[in-house]
């Protein structure tokens, strides 16, 4: 069954779906829920320290709250996966017999790009989220995360539920673009089955016959927001415009509707070169969209009644 009945709300799904109001999700010193709108931006991917820096300045003087980054990236194909090589010119090469990093050599990497993310977040005053892949790197993650992100990919995997239900950080799970409100729920529903209860959850786009437009993805499923509130109310919503639409010109007029509809918080793909973007050129904001971005959600905040931090001065 693909939609949700009140037998699912009694029986499979009675802590998502209790009474209440929208929970408040602490990521590090930043709060999630609770009358607040909380923009989280960055790199798709963590490039380069400068990179990492540049871009968390940029973020947080236009007012979002967390700097996002992946170091571990769950692309489509394993080839040109910057991620997985050394440095970004062997990257050009990944069909002349390279061979990808090793998962300790992966590993390591990705630790030199997390302390480039945990160092941008202290400059700046942002807590930092990034997308975890594999359960055995949370040790490793955990000193330079304020916050997991489970990805569209990894909603179902059991290894990292069990495993992440063990860990105190915030979580913040997409829903597959395939899946159901039914199951998503369903998967925070094995969440507080094992105690875990602090985590948001993200719309991310669905997948349907078209999208408008040749490179757009997914399309952006706006109803799932108030759905969500109404099924789940007590969890916070968030969504991404950026990995749905998957075009830049889309973001922002997305972003504005899903606040509209009550989102608690947006994450967002923001570049300072965003053609130049290893991973999502296509639909990372620069630095003057962002800006504009913020403002005008800012503006529709006010209107459903929610604050958003005021930008730097
Ligand atoms: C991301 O947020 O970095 C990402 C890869 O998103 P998605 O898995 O939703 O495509
Ligand atoms: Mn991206």
């Amino acid at each position: 069954m693909k939609d949700i009945s009140l037998e699912d709300m009694e029986k499979n799904l009675p802590r998502v779906c209790r009474k209440g109001r929208t929970r408040n999700v602490n990521v590090g010193p930043v709060s999630i829920g609770a009358g607040e709108l909380t923009v989280m931006a960055g790199p798709c991917t963590v490039e380069s320290r400068s990179q990492v820096l540049e871009i968390a300045h940029a973020v947080k003087e236009a007012g979002a709250k967390i700097l996002r980054g992946g170091v571990f990236k769950p692309l489509t194909f394993p080839y040109g996966d910057p991620l997985a090589r050394p440095d970004r010119d062997s990257a050009e090469s990944a069909l002349d017999g390279e061979v990808l990093l090793s998962r300790e050599e992966l590993f390591r990497t990705a630790e030199r790009r997390l302390a480039y993310l945990r160092e941008a977040g202290q400059r700046y005053g942002l807590a930092v989220v990034s997308e975890i892949l594999y359960a055995d790197s949370i040790d490793l993650m955990s000193p330079y995360v304020d916050m997991f992100q489970v990805g569209y990919r990894s909603m179902f995997n059991m290894d990292l539920i069990q495993a992440l239900s063990e860990t105190e950080k915030p979580l913040l799970i997409k829903r597959h673009y395939g899946e159901s409100l039914r199951s998503l729920l369903g998967v925070a529903e094995h969440f507080e089955a094992r105690g875990k209860e602090n985590y948001v959850l993200c719309e991310r786009g669905i997948s349907v016959p078209h999208t408008h437009y040749p490179e757009s993805r997914a399309v952006l499923d706006i109803q799932a927001i108030p759905a969500l509130k109404e099924f789940a109310p007590t969890i916070p919503v968030i969504a991404d415009p950026s990995h749905s639409t998957f075009r830049r010109t889309l973001v922002t007029p997305m972003a504005l509707a899903a606040v509209a509809a009550g989102a608690d918080g947006l994450l967002i793909d923001v570049h300072s070169d965003p053609r130049a973007a290893w991973v999502d050129p296509l639909q990372a904001l620069g630095f003057d969209d962002f800006e504009r971005l913020m403002s005008d959600v800012t503006a529709i905040a006010q209107i459903v009644r929610k604050r958003v931090g005021l930008p730097c001065s």
